[in-house]
Parts: structure tokens; C-alpha cells; sequence
């Protein structure tokens, strides 16, 4: 796994190539999130999400659009193709997640555990060794999403 830097970027977009950007700070966390709501916004099984200081993620071409599914967390997508992007606490904002396969080298990040086993579809067999936490695990979050 190549570390993430300023000098030794990641770069990512959306599939239509209408937002790009750029992360320039290797991920705090990275884990896959099997929470009713990741999957009903990616309409997959699960999403992997990478957690950076909010200031080493940055947009680079095009305005993703914002979803608040609550006042407390914002989603956001590319407006034309629909690619999920980001995910964000109102209350920490000086982080954001990132969906690690919108990277153009998604390898390059290392998910570390699961969060929302509790929520699993039966038909996600999980094959892998990582630590499995029944809600958020070791995520630090603010009270209710
Ligand atoms: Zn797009
Ligand atoms: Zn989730």
C-alpha cells in the first residue's frame, strides 16, 4: 500500500469524471460500513469509507451536490452520474469520508474493520479476518446520525 501525502497524492472522482479530487493525507480509518443507510444511498451490499482531516480533502473539478438525510450528517454525490462521495458530521467537521472505490487506485487504502454488522444482508458472506463491530465500533461519533 502506497501512503497518501501532499507529495504522494491520491486522486479519485465520480464515473463520469464530472468531480475529481484529491486526498493528501493518509486515512485515520478505513473500514466497510454495512448500515441500512450507506447501502440505500451506494445501492450496494456495503461501502467502504477512508476517514481524512476534512482540510486534506479536496475538490478538484466540478460541485458535488449535498444530501442531508438528517440536520446531522451531509452526503454528497455527483449530481450528473450519481457517484456517492462523501460523508460528514455537522458536529465534526473537520473530518470527512470518502468512498475508497471512487479512488482511481482504490488500493492504496487498507480497510482496517466492519462497522453495522448488525445490519448485514445475509446474502454479504464476509470473508476476511478484520475485526466485526455489531454498530460503530471504534469510530468516534457524535450521538445518533
Ligand atoms: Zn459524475
Ligand atoms: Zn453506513
Amino acid at each position: 500500500m502506497n501512503s497518501i501525502s501532499e507529495t504522494a497524492p491520491a486522486a479519485g472522482g465520480c464515473l463520469c469524471g464530472a468531480v475529481r479530487y484529491l486526498v493528501v493525507a493518509p486515512p485515520q480509518s478505513c473500514s466497510h460500513c454495512h448500515c441500512t443507510l450507506c447501502r440505500r444511498a451506494s445501492g450496494s451490499g456495503f461501502v467502504t469509507w477512508a476517514t481524512v482531516p476534512a482540510s486534506a480533502f479536496r475538490i478538484t473539478r466540478g460541485v458535488p451536490r449535498a444530501y442531508h438525510w438528517s440536520p446531522r450528517a451531509v452526503r454528497q454525490f455527483c449530481a450528473d452520474c450519481g457517484s456517492q462521495l462523501t460523508f460528514q458530521f455537522a458536529a465534526m467537521a473537520d473530518e470527512i469520508d470518502f468512498t475508497c472505490a471512487t479512488l482511481d487506485e482504490p488500493g492504496r487504502v487498507a480497510p482496517a474493520y466492519h462497522t453495522w454488522i448488525a445490519a448485514k444482508l445475509p446474502w454479504i458472506m464476509v470473508g476476511d479476518t478484520l475485526p466485526q463491530h455489531a454498530e460503530w465500533g471504534v469510530d468516534i461519533v457524535p450521538d445518533g446520525v
